[in-house]
């Protein structure tokens, strides 16, 4: 046989020329494969190609019998094809037959050939097919064999995924590579979305693949190797790493695989064999991929993301690409694919062209998620395998309110889809003619409606919603959202744009609720064992006065003149809110005595998120104007159950007599002090949970501006007095078995509720 390693670069060649060529796409495959077999001396070569039905079918053959091709097939895992396809390895066997995954096929006549040589087709890690050489006599290949078959597989790679093979597929059948797929992920933000992939951090395709000057391409590589390891230590010497979501941790894997020696000498190789110096790094970004991909041990498993981003890097590197072409051909229904991804690169994405935001990572009180919902985007998180399932531009519908992602969709998914969507905008129609409708109950309640928001880009819903103030502005996300602590006058300014844009309509301004989950990037506290215990909301603010009092100034002179709301977070004790006073009682005077115009109207408020206030409830009352519930908090403290865990988040009830009861009481107290009490916790958007709160008394709620058209919805129909009757008598009875829950479901379909 001759000697292999001089010949990849000739073969290479020769393929070249033969894609360049003007012809049909089964003549070029065949030439392709019969090309291989004679610069490899083999009496065999042959090209399988995975169909979406799992199915490895014979393409192309030199050697083996022509009749077969179209027809031979091997499943998935089946025979010595099918081992390489589901393993991604190649296999070089001396003597086939003897293999234990060996599998006859004899319409091919492949009996009297024995050693056998595969290699899978990859592309970013994922088996297309599977190239094949064999010879009758027994022989081990040698790896730099291996080497070159693996490379000019490559090129049967992006022939596959170009599309060109399409055209060969019989009626009926798809190539794997437009296969659809279904990724369950978690729901983080509701809404449907059908549109097109949009990858955040975008696979270049290498269409580049063969060399005209290895050691040209080589200069290249070590050129793009050297500002890669200088573009990554930059980023780690810069303070605010973290926004990008490219955490430290991430950033030094980065830097070790960067400099590892053999991942360089891996493309060198491949440079060696005749590929350009992108396509070289595909080649071992894919193999390292597919290698990688059966670790089962989930560090190791991150750490191949990692890998694989800095190969990208390094690929954008190579190539040139540039971010502002990317935002160029951006679709107008694009739903971003990322596995992990910064607030403000979200915020980088025209608003009307994304439709949905699909995460590998993230947790529902990420800022990007909270961002996301503000932005009324879809949002599936932990869609685990997601970003390498896609290419750009596949068609997908994302599924926030299931969280499920469906890549390349079948038609009749993409029309049961549509109806979908079709319903919800009708619904959407209904709310939105309740607009203008006030909120008042069947029995003549007036119920104060208002919305949570935290950003800007919230406001505008406050005029589509019909909400009728801010009744949580959670004044925090600025903070998060930013990559170092915002300045006075930009928190001033900040303050001094919501109000403009409310209109005169009221905003309580929480000040801020950091700690906790909530982390601000550029301020870090110590690690904590128990955060959601710890060094967080009021505790933080008193302990760093300096801190609050910028907040306080900002907001009174972002108010002046006008009546400023605002409120406290994660209270325990009264002497807290007392303390909090007296500073903004020094900021009035520091204001006042620099001839600075004063808010008309201070209303001081606190929020009831944590138990031990409920034995100090009149003491409370008695301290502020008003007091806004928690939720959230309330029953995470109250219930011990954290309400980021979705283990135990949801194992008892809000519904349950216990946390009714409590509810109950809180509006008791705010009765007999004559304090306005209000809620806007996540339960008070949702219809059911929303009839509960006004059958216990509550007046005044607030929650996400989707909810209120809902909620509103609800109300219009339900008869406050008759359900405080049944549901009072619930609650007051210690030994009814009667669940709380099931009364409400009862009551509201007896009396034809929207719940
Ligand atoms: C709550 O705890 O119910 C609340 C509204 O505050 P946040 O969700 O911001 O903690
Ligand atoms: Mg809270």
């Amino acid at each position: 046989m001759r000697d292999l390693s001089a010949g990849p670069r000739v073969l290479l060649k020769r393929l070249r020329e033969l894609m360049a060529e003007p012809l049909e796409p089964q003549e070029r495959l065949d030439r392709i494969v019969r090309q291989i077999a004679n610069n490899m001396v083999a009496e065999v070569c042959s090209c399988y190609v995975l169909r979406s039905d799992g199915v490895l079918e014979l393409y192309a053959t030199e050697g083996l019998n022509k009749d077969a091709v179209h027809l031979a097939q091997l499943k998935m895992g089946q025979g010595l094809v099918g081992t390489i396809a589901a393993s991604a390895q190649p296999l070089n066997l001396s003597d086939a037959q003897a293999h234990p995954a060996f599998r006859y096929l004899p319409e091919t006549g492949e009996e009297i050939y024995h050693s056998f040589l595969g290699v899978p087709i990859l592309r970013a890690g994922r088996s297309l097919g599977v190239l094949v050489v064999q010879n009758k006599a027994q022989r081990n290949y040698r790896e730099d064999e291996v080497e070159a078959l693996e490379t000019t597989a490559m090129v049967l790679a992006e022939m596959i995924a170009t599309g060109e093979l399409k055209k060969l597929t019989r009626p009926g059948l798809e190539l794997d590579l437009t296969r659809p797929v279904s990724i369950e992920g978690d729901s983080y933000s509701e809404g449907i979305g059908l549109g097109h992939v949009v990858l955040h951090e975008p696979r270049i395709v290498v269409t580049n693949l063969l060399n005209e000057d290895a050691d040209k391409e080589i200069r290249k590589l070590v050129e793009a190797i050297g500002s890669l390891r200088l573009s990554i230590d930059d980023m780690l010497s810069r303070r605010e790493i973290s926004m990008e979501g490219e955490h430290r941790e991430v950033l030094e894997t980065y830097r070790m695989f960067a400099h590892d020696q053999g991942w360089v000498r891996r493309m060198e190789e491949a440079i060696r064999n005749g590929l350009t110096a992108e396509a070289a790094v595909e080649k071992v970004q894919s193999d390292t991929k597919a290698r990688m991909m059966r670790l089962t041990d989930p560090y190791l498993r991150e750490r191949m993301h990692d890998f694989d981003d800095l190969a990208n890097r390094l690929l954008r590197q190579l190539t040139g690409f540039s971010s502002q072409s990317m935002a160029e051909g951006l679709p107008t229904d694009a739903i971003i694919f990322a596995r992990a991804m910064g607030a403000a690169e979200l915020l980088d994405y025209p608003r009307g062209n994304v439709r949905g935001l699909v995460l590998e990572d993230g947790a529902v009180t990420s800022h990007i998620v909270i961002v996301a919902k503000a932005m009324g985007i879809a949002v599936v998180g932990q869609a685990a395998g997601a970003v390498a399932l896609a290419e750009n531009g596949d068609t997908a519908i994302i599924d926030g309110d299931d969280g499920k992602v469906h890549v390349r969709p079948v038609a009749d998914l993409v029309k049961a889809y549509e109806e979908k969507v079709r319903l919800r905008a009708r619904r959407q129609e209904q709310f939105r003619a309740l607009r203008d409708v006030e909120p008042v109950t069947r029995d003549g309640k007036r119920i104060k409606l208002q919305m949570n928001a935290g950003l800007l880009v919230d406001l505008p819903q406050l005029s589509e919603s019909g909400a009728e103030g801010i009744g949580l502005f959670r004044t925090e996300l600025q903070f998060m959202i930013s990559s170092t602590m915002p300045k006075a006058d930009e928190q001033e300014n900040f303050y001094r744009s919501v109000l403009k844009q409310a209109e005169g309509r009221p905003v309580t301004f929480r000040t801020l609720d950091i700690g906790g989950d909530k982390v601000l990037p550029y301020f870090r506290g110590h690690e904590e064992e128990n955060p959601a215990l710890g060094w967080r909301a009021i505790r933080l603010s008193l302990d760093r006065p300096g801190l609050l009092r910028t907040q306080l100034r900002a907001l009174l002179k972002a108010a002046a003149g006008a009546e400023l709301k605002m409120m406290l977070p994660m209270v325990t004790e009264v002497l807290e809110i007392r303390a909090v006073r007296e500073l903004m009682q020094k900021e009035v005077q520091h204001l006042s005595k620099f001839g600075h115009q004063l808010p008309k109207k201070l209303q001081f408020g606190a929020m009831l998120e944590v138990p031990a206030l409920l034995w100090q409830l009149d003491a409370l009352m008695n301290e502020v104007d008003f007091v806004s519930v928690g939720s959230n908090d309330l029953f995470q403290f109250t219930m011990a159950v954290d309400r980021g865990n979705a283990r135990v988040a949801d194992r008892f009830d809000v519904l349950g007599k216990p946390f009714l009861r409590i509810l109950r009481d809180i509006v008791r107290a705010g009765e007999r002090n004559n304090t306005p009490v209000t809620l806007c916790g996540e339960i008070a958007g949702r219809p059911l949970s929303a009839m509960a709160l006004m059958g216990i008394g509550f007046r005044s709620i607030s929650m996400s501006p989707t909810a209120i058209g809902p909620i509103k919805a609800m109300l219009l129909a339900l008869d406050v007095d008759r359900l405080a009757a049944g549901l009072n008598a619930a609650l007051d009875d210690d030994a009814g078995l009667v669940s709380p829950r099931d009364l409400l479901v009862q009551f509201a379909n007896d009396h034809e509720i929207p719940v």
